[in-house]
């Protein structure tokens, strides 16, 4: 790889991608070479035009139910993703070296003292695991959102109130961990260059309360329950499967029927109360995103068959 200035340098990975894009008409707008963590990185950004795609199953919808003990469950029979084992790993492994970091003589702005030798050399330590965590994060959610922006015509997901959930601090970790925001924002890019869309149910729609079967609405579902069993027509399925179902036939009953002409930008979803159509599954209110309102038709109550397209 040539960059001006510095001329012809290697490069650790491999520039293929970015080789093949330049053949095919690509134009590099700029570099930027930065030094994080131990290491030199080249970032490029480049102008390039996308040819229109289809997704390999343009008519396929799936629901993804996002979790903290099990990353994504689907709709469809695909195989549960869970949170990468390589990942907990490298987070105990921070933890032990952010322990030994706080028992060195690190520095102190009031008292003007320097870092010690071996604080230094524990906090690069700590530093370069860090980074190893979040790079592993990285990748593990661009690989889910990738495969399913490139296979699925239709995604729904659910709109998880990640800020307000990031208030229980038990909760804030794995949930920040797992990256829920992120992947939302991934597929809504990445279905975009892909040609399919992104759905997102409001988050008063009770997507793990909901019987997939018959469609009865529990009163009560506790977290710690996994399994959800049905009352009135016996259906016993796993609980974040029987949430991805829910998902997936929300769209096909909302968006199916209705067609995108039903589109109305009132732009937001305030009215309904946290304790009504969709009881606690999340609860803190929270600012809708700027985002077009589809409203269904719907057999109960009409409030909890949103769905928020945010594209
Ligand atoms: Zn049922």
């Amino acid at each position: 790889m040539v960059l001006p200035v510095l001329g012809r340098i290697k490069t650790h990975e491999r520039v293929t991608k970015i080789a093949r894009l330049l053949t095919e008409g690509a134009r590099i707008a700029s570099a930027t070479v930065r030094w994080q963590e131990g290491r030199w990185h080249v970032s490029f950004t480049v102008h390039t035009e996308r040819p229109p795609a289809t997704p390999a199953r343009p008519v396929a919808v799936i629901g993804v139910d996002l979790g903290i003990k099990t990353l994504a469950v689907f709709s469809d029979g695909r195989p549960p993703i869970a949170n990468p084992r390589h990942l907990n790993n490298a987070m105990r492994k921070l933890r032990r070296l952010s322990r030994a970091v706080s028992r060195k003589h690190g520095p102190d702005r009031r008292t003007g003292q320097k870092p010690s030798q071996r604080w230094r050399r524990a906090n690069a330590a700590r530093n370069r695991a860090e980074h190893r965590v979040a790079a592993l994060r990285r990748d593990g959610i661009h690989q889910l959102t990738t495969s399913l922006a490139r296979t699925y015509g239709t995604i729904v997901v659910e709109d998880l109130n990640v800020a307000g959930m990031i208030r229980n601090r038990r909760l804030a970790q794995a949930i920040s961990d797992a990256g829920f925001g992120e992947i939302r924002r991934q597929l809504a890019y990445k279905t975009g260059w892909h040609g399919g869309r992104l759905l997102v149910a409001s988050r008063w729609f009770p997507s793990s309360k909901t019987c997939s079967s018959c469609g009865v609405v529990k009163a009560k579902l506790p977290l710690r329950v996994r399994t959800y069993v049905c009352e009135g027509c016996g259906l016993s399925m796993d609980r974040d499967e029987n949430a991805a179902h829910n998902l997936a036939s929300l769209v096909e009953r909302t968006v199916a029927g209705s067609g995108p002409e039903t589109i109305n930008g009132r732009g937001a979803d305030h009215k309904t109360p946290p304790g009504g159509a969709g009881g606690r599954e999340t609860s803190t209110p929270h600012r809708a995103p700027a985002a077009r309102i589809r409203r269904g038709p719907s057999p109960t109550t009409g409030e909890s068959l949103r769905i928020l397209e945010t594209q």
